[in-house]
């Protein structure tokens, strides 16, 4: 295979993988933190709009490289658009990497993805102050289009890496302008040309950790301001199609109707039972009505089925008990349901033996019996784990709000963060 070309500063060979040659002053956290923030930023709606190989994610990419520089890391575009800034040389194998992503969904948070950015430096800065040695290589990752806003497929910069993505599908993927994604990438500066499968670089990876705010409220009223993630549940998405008959709002009988919408109602109704009393999740959050007129019964109402649940046997029996009440309700309202799964994910367990070895250097540190959660988002870290060892830690979110400007977390949980994340770095890298 090719070498990953290097777009970035060349690794500099002569660089102590120490502190020593640090620069003496670089950006605390509530500096980087208010560097990044008008990025990207709406006024209108204060969310970002921090979508893949646009301006505003151009100049996130700016700042990541920035931010590498100015603590002397080497710095690198990855064949696939991801940065990487790394301290020791990056050839030499079993590089503890840590770090996430920048780009948002619309009018997304300031946390999700920039907090394990931001807090992978401030990681660094914290084991250079310590003294601490590194015997293995350290890396800070951005993976370009985590969020899927801009192309319609979440985490592709990390797909495409661990081969998850076809060089044809990804070619294939266009945004609404009917922009390709090697058009965009070449608009923004990067050359597309080798973007592909890179398993010689994950070969050269020991450890992923991947530090994110908490989307839910698992550590909410806890007093830890960091957990420890599990597994990402296993979820889909299924399309319900509901066909009616098409008739008059203001002449046709009540007794005579065959309205798909109310089929369609009394399934959101069952959908919302049936998660609840299983523990999972069943959001309806997308619907389509035909003919769509406000004094027309439709003829057709579609709606999409995102269901989750933290084993694949709860998740196929409430999809399945949902469908059953689809199909019930139908035949009482002279209405025919069809079901189509259109994606799926199965669970991600992350490998027991790193989140095991996380539990025991933070413990060591003072952080004994870290809340160990599961979560129904997806990540980069979770598309890795296929190929190296992965793992993640939570960062505390008072409301649990996420995708949207009300994300929050509290400044001192953030460097709380920081400080796990430093102690797992250290406790990895530095033996
Ligand atoms: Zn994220």
């Amino acid at each position: 295979m090719t070498a990953p070309r290097n777009r970035g500063s060349a690794p500099d060979p002569g660089h102590e993988p120490d502190h020593r040659g640090a620069p003496a002053h670089v950006p605390s956290f509530h500096e980087m933190w208010q560097d990044l923030r008008p990025l990207g930023r709406n006024p209108e709606t204060n969310g970002y709009r921090r979508y893949a190989w646009t301006a505003a994610d151009t100049d996130c990419r700016a700042w990541f490289q920035a931010q590498a520089e100015s603590r002397g890391l080497a710095y690198e575009t990855d064949r696939n658009g991801n940065q990487w800034a790394w301290l020791g040389d990056p050839t030499a194998g079993g590089a503890v990497v840590t770090g996430s992503h920048l780009d948002s969904v619309p009018d997304g948070g300031a946390f999700d993805g920039p907090l394990g950015v931001v807090s992978s430096f401030a990681a660094l800065d914290r084991l250079r102050a310590r003294g601490a040695r590194p015997t293995r290589p350290l890396a800070i990752v951005n993976f370009g289009d985590e969020e899927g806003a801009r192309f319609g497929l979440a985490c592709v910069g990390s797909r495409l890496t661990a081969g998850q993505l076809t060089v044809e599908a990804a070619h294939a993927l266009r945004d609404a302008d009917g922009v390709s994604l090697p058009q965009a990438m070449e608009r923004a500066g990067h050359d597309p040309e080798a973007i592909g499968a890179d398993p010689e670089r994950l070969s050269r990876i020991g450890a992923f950790i991947e530090l994110h705010v908490e989307q839910g409220r698992a550590l909410a009223g806890t007093e830890h301001p960091v957990g420890i993630a599990s597994a990402i549940w296993p979820h889909g998405r299924w399309r319900f199609d509901f066909h009616g008959e098409a008739n008059h709002a203001g002449t046709t009988r009540i007794e005579d109707r065959r309205d798909p919408m109310l089929t369609y109602a009394n399934t959101v109704l069952a959908a919302r039972k049936k998660a609840r009393l299983a523990g999972a999740l069943a959001t309806f959050g997308k619907v389509s009505v035909e003919p769509n007129g406000v004094n027309a019964i439709p003829s057709l109402v579609r709606g999409w089925l995102d269901s989750r649940a933290a084993d694949q046997d709860t998740l196929d029996l409430v999809v399945a008990e949902i469908e059953k009440a689809a199909l019930e309700r139908g035949e009482r309202d002279g209405i025919d349901v069809a079901v189509t799964r259109e994606s799926f994910t199965p669970v991600v367990e992350f490998e027991h033996a790193l989140r095991d070895e996380l539990g025991r250097i933070l413990g060591k540190a003072g952080r004994a019996d870290l809340p160990v959660l599961g979560t129904g988002a997806g990540h980069d870290a979770g598309i890795l784990s296929g190929a190296i060892p992965t793992a993640m830690l939570f960062v505390r979110n008072p409301t649990g709000v996420s995708h949207s400007p009300a994300e929050t977390a509290a400044e001192d949980d953030c460097l709380a963060g920081v400080t796990a994340l430093a102690d797992v770095l250290e406790g990895l890298a530095c033996r």
